[in-house]
């Protein structure tokens, strides 16, 4: 099956020219024409474009350029409704927007296409990163490949739904406080948020400033690191692009794990987490050690305060981020007999109710008499948050963890409840608050209990999230790439 061919297959094949990119783009289509009417990854895709961008790439083959020189050459990746595209239409999962068309290339999207990626589609997401289920897009939501009763996680779920139904090789998210971790745990795929400033966020769309990394989401560990290769280092148009010349991840995959140091923090593996998590990060640490990894407990103090700093933090950027959505340079409008009225129309009609419960709260945590009792204190705690990691990464190598403290949940499960939606998030944001890298990698599934509207014998994905130093992504890397390779957890495809 075309579709299902790990990127790193896929290029060889172009290579040896026994499939053409213009077949791979196909396959990827023909399985969406299959799939979308269940699973709804995609907002929209162009495949006409997709089409003649394959169509170019097999004439640069023919011509002899090799995936030396082009690590990416004819290979379909699709991108989160969050970063722009030229030409494409960008909408954040909102209505707001409008018609919006990007008007320019991401710094992201201009490395793909240099590197000769095929760069197509637009995935669906929680509207503007805001969740943790794709629930809250305005597009409606993506099911679960593995069990269409359930969410994909959030808020990259467009792009982890399409990686693991096959309707694309890899994918771009981004990740503010686990928006690619979280999905690709419950996708049973890969993917890796980059430590902060490691890849340009230059026409990706903020949320909150401090904390959004974009970064790849694949099948295999190998494949998201040569995504990783493509899209990483300075950008002089985004000046918290960090300066460090990125290293060549996909060579540095391979050398395995004996003698690394690996820190289980005692705080993760309290009550609330689901036995069937608990039991698949046991496994998986005994697996890391099989292969020559020495695991002890460490501990992250300040665990307990990461949601209410996180929310704190990432809804007062948001409320200012936000800000210039107002119906006046762009995207959507609704008409008011003056400019307040005019805002005020736009933004209500134009926003869903958890971006305006967030962008509330955000503003309020900003203002006067409030900013030091939760604005600034958020700041401090976010300070300790980062030192017990950087603490911890004087003892250890990396850090594992769950994920997330269940398997896919029910669409519908938390939807109502905001708070239980912010619980869930409890394992992902530190990462995103230290600043430090992160990835999830497939580590088996988990029974979907039978009660209920879940199909029956559904498997669910679980992850093994592997925390690293800042700008240590290829140490974590080839932490799971070792891991992969000793395991068959990807190799399963959804019944879907
Ligand atoms: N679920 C978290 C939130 O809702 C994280 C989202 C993200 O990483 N973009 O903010």
């Amino acid at each position: 099956m075309l579709h299902y061919l790990t990127l790193a297959e896929l290029t060889a094949r172009l290579g040896r020219r026994e499939v053409s990119a213009r077949q791979a783009m196909q396959a990827c289509l023909d399985r969406m024409s299959k799939v979308e009417p269940r699973i709804h990854a995609f907002i929209s895709a162009d495949a006409p474009d997709a089409l003649a961008q394959a169509d170019a790439a097999d004439r640069a083959l023919a011509a002899g350029v090799t995936h030396a020189q082009q690590p990416l050459l004819g290979v379909p990746i699709a991108v989160k409704d969050v970063i722009a595209v030229r030409g494409q239409p960008l909408n954040c999962g909102s209505k707001i927007l409008g018609r919006f068309v990007s008007p320019y290339d991401a710094t992201v999207v201009e490395r793909l296409k240099a590197a000769g990626a095929v760069v197509f589609g637009r995935l669906n997401m929680d509207e503007f990163a805001m969740g943790s289920s794709t629930e809250n897009s305005a597009f409606g939501p993506t099911r679960n490949p593995w069990d269409l009763s359930r969410i994909p996680g959030g808020s990259s779920g467009g792009s982890a739904a399409a990686v693991a139904a096959g309707e694309c090789f890899a994918a771009l998210g981004s990740d503010t406080g686990g928006s690619i971790r979280q999905p690709a745990a419950f996708c049973g795929c890969v993917g890796l948020k980059p430590t902060y400033g490691r890849v340009s966020r230059y026409g990706l769309v903020a949320y909150a400033s401090s904390l959004d990394q974009i970064g790849p989401m694949a099948r295999t560990v190998a494949d998201a690191a040569t995504v990783l290769g493509v899209i990483s280092g300075h950008d002089s148009r985004d000046s918290t692009s960090a300066p460090e010349p990125a290293p060549d991840y996909a060579a540095a995959l391979d050398g395995g794990i004996r003698g690394l140091k690996l820190g289980l923090p005692k705080e993760y593996l309290v009550g609330g987490l689901d036995p069937r998590v608990k039991s698949a990060l046991e496994s998986a640490v005994r697996q890391l050690e099989a292969l020559g990894a020495e695991v002890v407990e460490i501990s992250l103090p300040h665990t307990e305060y990461a949601i209410a700093s996180y929310y704190i933090i990432a809804t007062a950027e948001a409320s200012a981020n936000l800000a210039r959505f107002d119906g006046v340079r762009y995207g959507a409008r609704v008409e008011g007999p003056d400019p307040i009225q005019l805002y005020c129309r736009t933004r209500g009609a134009g926003f869903g109710s958890e971006v305006k419960r967030r962008i509330i709260l955000g503003a309020y945590v900003l203002s006067s008499g409030y900013y030091d009792a939760y604005y600034l204190r958020a700041q401090k705690v976010r300070t300790l948050i980062r030192r017990d990691f950087l603490n911890a990464f004087q003892q250890v190598d990396a850090i594992v963890t769950p994920p997330a403290p269940t398997p896919a949940f029910r669409v519908g499960e938390k939807a109502d409840d905001p708070m239980q939606m912010y619980l869930s998030d409890i394992f992902t944001i530190s990462c995103n608050l230290a600043g430090i890298c992160g990835l999830s990698v497939p580590c088996g599934f988990a029974a979907a209990e039978p009660a209920g509207a879940g199909q029956a014998g559904a498997q669910l994905p679980l992850g093994l999230q592997i925390l690293g130093r800042p700008f240590g992504e290829a140490a974590i890397l080839r932490a799971a790439h070792a891991y992969q390779q000793s395991t068959a957890w990807h190799k399963q495809t959804p019944p879907c």
